[in-house]
C-alpha cells in the first residue's frame, strides 16, 4: 500500500512529486509528506489527511531538483502528521512502502529513541546506525536484507549527497527515466505526465540515482536493466469527464471486456487453452473481488469442465495444509499483481513444484513475472479503490477457460463463443437504462442492513455485491447463501428490510424463489435481479430485468447492475467513492 515517488534531476522536482503522488492517491491516503533538498539542506514537509494538505501549504516553484514524496496507509501508528513519512534520522530520509515485521527487535539495538510509532522510523534509525559505522550506503543496502524481515520499498535521501537511493523486497517500486532526470514510483501512473520510460527495479534489487544516470545492483553486483515503455495514454489515468474513476470505470466494461476475450478468442483459441488438459484438479486463489471472481470461475470450471476446483482467500491459504495432487493447477488472481498474501502463495506452491498460472491486470508486476503463466486481462489502468473492470475482466476470462474444457468435454459446442459477442451491448443496455438502479440506491441508502442472496453462481455474485456496496457506500449488507438465511438470520428481516435476490441459474430459480418468498412473508422491500421471467408480482418491490444468457456471462450482467447500485447509493451518501475510507488499491501488506 501507499504510494512513493521521487525524482532527481534538471528540472523542479516539488511539482513533479506532487502531481506523482496525486496520481498514487489511490493506493493511500490517510497523510502525506515530502523531503526534498534546498541549497544542500533537507526540507520536510509532512500533513494528515489528502495530498492536498500537503499541496495547499508548499511552493511548488522552490528550486529544489531532488525529492522524496509518500503517501501513506497507515500499517504501525495512527494516521496523524507525526507518524506520516518521511521519517528522518541523523544522515538517513526514507519514505517507506511495506511492514517491518522484527521493528520491535529492531528497535533494542538501536542507540536511537524513535519519536513516532512506526516501524518505517525505527527501519530509518537501524539504517542510519549502520550508515554510520560504514559511511557506505550501498554496502548498507547490499546488507539489509540480512537484517530486516518484512517488506520493504524505500526511498532514501544521504545527508551530503545530490542522489536518490532506492530498494525493494517484496513491494513494488518502478524507476522512471527521462531526459531531464530520473524518478522512482510505486507504479508506473506517477510519472506519465513526465515520461512513458521506466525500469523495473525487481525483487532483492537496489539502484542509485543521480539526476543524469541510474545503476542497478543485484546482489552487490552492477547489472543491465532493460529501459521499458508504458503502451498506451496518460488519459487512461484521467476521469474523461466523468464524475468519478468508478462510473468511468464501470463505463468501460464493454470495451475492456471485448478487449481481455478477444486476446484469446480470435487466434486459435483451442490451442491457447489447450494446456488445461494437463491438469487434473485446480485452486483458486485471491483475495477480495479476485476471490470472488475465482469462486464464480470455480462453479463454472466445475459445472463445464467437470474438474474439481477449490477456492480461497489467499491469506488463509498460504497457512493452510494442501494435499495438491500430481497434476494440479494453482491459479492466483490478482488485480495489481503485487498483492502480498497471492504472492506469498504462488511463491509457496512454486517451492512445491506446482504449475503457477496468474490472471493479472498490471503487466510487469511481481505476480506476473513470478508465475509460470500469464494470462493478462485487458482492463488497463484502474485507479478507484473498489474493482469493477478488472473483476469483470477477470470473470470473463475463467469463463473462457470453462468454455474451453466444456468444448472439449462436450458439454458446450464451440459456437458457445458467439455469446462473448452479445455481451458487449447487453452491458451498454443496463448503463443506459438504469433509472431502475437509481431508485433502489434511493430506497436503500438510509437503511442499516442489506442482504443479498443467491445460489451457487448467484451467490458468489452476491458476495461481491455486497462487497462492493460496503466498500463504497459503508452500507452494512450480507450475501447469504439463499437456502441457509432461515437457519439464523432471518431473525433480522423486519419491516422493510431491503433483500437484493440474483436469480439467474435456471436450474435453482424455484428454490431461490422460495426464499424471496420466505422473507417477502417477514416484510422484506425485495428486490430481484434476474434473467429468468417472474409473473407472481408479490415476490419484489422491484425488478430489474437482464437478457437471458447463459451463467458463461450472465454473472458479468448481473455485477454491472450490483455495481451501479453501489455507486448510486455511495453518491447520495455523499461518500467518498474513489477512495473510501481505510481502503487502498493494491495491498502489498499482509
Ligand atoms: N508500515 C509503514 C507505516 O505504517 C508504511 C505503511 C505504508 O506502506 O504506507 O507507516
Amino acid at each position: 500500500m501507499c504510494g512513493i515517488v521521487g525524482y532527481i534531476g534538471k528540472e523542479k522536482c516539488l511539482e513533479k512529486i506532487i502531481n506523482g503522488l496525486e496520481s498514487l492517491e489511490y493506493r493511500g491516503y490517510d497523510s502525506a509528506g515530502i523531503a526534498y533538498k534546498v541549497k544542500n539542506h533537507i526540507r520536510i514537509l509532512k500533513k494528515e489527511g489528502r495530498i492536498t494538505n500537503l499541496k495547499n501549504d508548499l511552493d511548488l516553484q522552490q528550486d529544489s531538483f531532488i525529492g522524496i514524496g509518500h503517501t501513506r496507509w497507515a500499517t504501525h501508528g495512527r494516521p496523524c502528521q507525526l507518524n506520516s513519512h518521511p521519517h528522518q534520522v541523523g544522515a538517513i530520509t526514507l519514505v517507506h512502502n511495506g511492514i517491518i515485521e522484527n521493528y520491535e527487535e529492531l528497535k533494542k539495538e538501536l542507540q536511537y529513541e524513535p519519536i513516532s510509532e512506526t516501524d518505517s522510523e525505527v527501519l530509518a534509525a537501524y539504517i542510519n546506525q549502520m550508515y554510520q559505522e560504514s559511511q557506505d550506503i550501498l554496502s548498507v543496502l547490499s546488507t539489509l536484507e540480512k537484517k530486516i524481515i518484512g517488506s520493504y520499498a524505500l526511498g532514501i535521501l544521504v545527508e551530503g549527497e545530490d542522489k536518490i537511493y532506492a530498494i525493494r523486497k517484496d513491494s513494488p517500486l518502478i524507476i522512471g527515466r527521462s531526459e531531464d532526470g530520473n524518478f522512482i514510483a510505486s507504479d508506473v501512473p506517477a510519472i506519465l505526465q513526465f515520461t512513458k520510460k521506466y525500469q523495473l527495479l525487481l525483487n532483492h534489487e537496489y539502484a542509485v540515482l543521480e539526476k543524469d544516470h541510474v545503476i542497478i545492483f543485484q546482489d552487490g553486483k552492477e547489472v543491465e536493466r532493460e529501459v521499458l515503455t508504458f503502451v498506451g495514454e496518460k488519459e487512461a489515468t484521467m476521469k474523461n469527464g466523468f464524475a468519478h474513476f468508478m462510473l468511468k470505470e464501470i463505463y468501460e466494461q464493454p470495451k475492456v471486456i471485448y478487449d481481455t476475450v478477444q486476446c484469446y478468442i480470435k487466434d486459435d483459441y483451442m490451442n491457447q487453452m489447450a494446456f488445461l488438459d494437463e491438469f487434473d484438479a485446480i485452486d483458486i486463489v485471491g483475495c477480495g473481488s479476485a476471490y470472488h471472481a475465482g469462486l464464480v470461475g470455480a462453479s463454472l470450471l466445475k459445472k463445464y469442465g467437470d474438474i474439481p476446483v477449490q477456492v480461497a482467500v489467499a491469506s488463509e491459504y498460504r497457512y493452510t495444509k494442501q494435499f495438491y495432487q500430481k497434476n494440479h493447477l494453482l491459479i492466483v488472481i490478482s488485480q495489481s499483481g503485487e498483492t502480498a498474501d497471492t504472492l506469498a502463495v504462488l511463491r509457496n506452491a512454486k517451492e512445491q513444484g506446482i504449475h503457477t498460472l496468474t490472471i493479472v491486470n498490471v503487466v510487469g508486476s511481481s505476480i506476473a513475472r513470478e508465475a509460470d503463466q500469464v494470462f493478462y486481462i485487458k482492463a488497463g489502468v484502474e485507479v478507484a479503490v473498489a474493482t469493477t473492470k478488472a473483476y469483470t475482466c477477470q470473470l470473463a476470462l475463467l469463463s473462457l477457460f470453462a468454455c474451453y474444457l466444456g468444448i472439449k468435454r462436450g458439454i458446450l459446442k464451440e459456437d458457445v463463443l458467439s455469446l462473448y459477442d452479445d455481451l458487449g451491448s447487453q452491458i451498454e443496455t443496463i448503463l443506459k437504462e438504469d433509472a431502475l438502479i437509481k431508485d433502489v440506491a434511493q430506497f436503500i441508502q438510509n437503511k442499516n442492513d442489506i442482504f443479498y442472496l443467491g445460489r451457487q453462481v448467484d451467490y458468489a455474485l452476491c458476495m461481491e455485491a455486497s462487497l462492493k456496496l460496503k466498500e463504497v457506500s459503508y452500507l452494512h449488507s450480507e450475501a447469504y447463501a439463499a437456502g441457509e438465511l432461515k437457519h439464523g438470520t432471518i431473525s433480522l428481516i423486519e419491516e422493510g428490510t431491503p433483500v437484493i435476490s440474483l436469480l439467474t441459474d435456471e436450474e435453482l430459480f424455484l428454490k431461490t424463489l422460495s426464499n424471496v418468498k420466505e422473507v417477502v412473508s417477514r416484510g422484506a422491500f425485495s428486490v430481484i435481479i434476474t434473467n429468468q421471467e417472474i409473473m407472481d408480482k408479490t415476490l419484489y418491490q422491484k425488478m430489474i430485468q437482464l437478457p437471458k444468457t447463459l451463467d458463461l456471462t450472465g454473472g458479468i450482467l448481473v455485477m454491472v447492475v450490483c455495481q451501479l447500485l453501489a455507486y448510486y447509493v455511495a453518491l447520495y451518501k455523499e461518500c467518498d467513492i474513489d477512495k473510501p475510507r481505510n481502503l487502498a488499491k493494491s495491498v502489498t501488506v499482509e
